[in-house]
């Protein structure tokens, strides 16, 4: 029989769900992962021997782009990092801290502000457009009204992507919002997953019919920021143009004299939450560092 290579968009009990050009082949991994103590995850490329039609074994795995603990899955190409403009309250440092998460994974953020039909201003829009100016992916939404789904859609087109965010922000809403019109072709992975009584359920990639895969579950469900506090400058995109002109080219930001980020600040150039989300955030890295020794 032929070898395929297709993307693990589910797996439980020793079986793992293969997505090929065949359709979903069920799969067991060869002895030499357990061997070599290699964990498959969802999200793998694998490269499989297809048995018959409808089963295969896992040969191989390509290698990641990225991997996530918690939820274990690999090759995420975005992070959708929802917020509630209202209800629950905005936090915008959370908000800055999760674009720097994903960032530090090599997962491109989507900043999606939700529930747009409970407020009458223009806060959510001034807010997207804050981080549209920067060079993200931004989109105000709302699950009541429908506004800035499509565009939503258009940024999962094709992409492996999982939604990020607080409680009560409406990540469940948001992911059901894109499915209702969409027929799901992970239903006969569904099916088998739920006949695997006594195990615990694995995360699962739902495949979109317009192309891509949205995680079942949540992202950055840990958020814990994993680098230096000196590359965290490196993180808000848009410092880089203007740190060229600090007097001290190891300038952090924070209060060094002649420093060109700050003066960019204070004149409007880069706005200012950024920035307090910026100085925040440092300190909690410096905070952990001082910790660590
Ligand atoms: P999650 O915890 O992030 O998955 O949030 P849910 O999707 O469970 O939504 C939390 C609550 O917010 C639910 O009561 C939803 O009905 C509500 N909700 C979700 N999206 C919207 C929205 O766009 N507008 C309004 N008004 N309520 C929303
Ligand atoms: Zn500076």
């Amino acid at each position: 029989m032929t070898r395929v290579v297709g993307k693990i968009v589910g797996g439980i009990a020793g079986f793992y769900y293969v997505a090929t050009e065949h359709g979903i082949i069920e799969c067991r991994a060869r002895g030499k992962f357990r061997k070599d103590n290699v964990t498959l995850l969802v999200g793998d490329i694998a490269e499989i021997q297809m048995i018959n039609d409808r089963e295969g074994y896992i040969l191989n795995i390509l290698p990641r782009k990225n991997e996530l603990t918690r939820p274990p899955v690999a090759n995420v190409d975005q992070a959708i990092i929802v917020f509630a403009i209202i209800r629950p309250e905005l936090n915008r440092i959370l908000l800055d801290k999760m674009i720097v998460l994903a960032e530090s994974n090599d997962i491109e953020p989507v900043v999606c502000i939700n529930k747009v039909d409970l407020k009458e201003d223009r806060e959510a829009f001034d807010l997207v457009s804050v981080y549209q100016k920067i060079g993200y992916k931004a989109v105000a939404t709302s699950t009541v009204t429908k506004e800035g789904i499509d565009e939503l859609k258009s940024y999962l087109k094709d992409k492996v992507s999982f939604f990020a965010g607080p409680s009560g922000v409406g990540k469940s809403s948001l992911i059901n919002s894109i499915q209702s019109n969409i027929k799901l072709k992970t239903g006969e992975v569904s099916e088998k997953l739920l006949r695997g009584k006594h195990t615990t359920r694995s995360v699962e990639l739902l495949s979109l019919d317009f192309g891509g895969y949205v995680l079942d579950t949540p992202g950055f469900t840990a958020l814990t920021l994993d680098i230096e506090k000196q590359d965290l400058r490196y993180y808000f995109r848009e410092f880089l143009e203007f740190q060229g002109g600090c007097k001290f080219s190891s300038c952090l930001h924070i209060q060094e004299p002649g420093c060109n980020v700050i003066k960019a600040v204070e004149e409007g150039l880069i706005d200012k939450n950024r920035y307090v989300s910026y100085i925040s955030l440092f300190k909690e890295l410096k905070e952990k560092e001082k910790r660590r020794y």
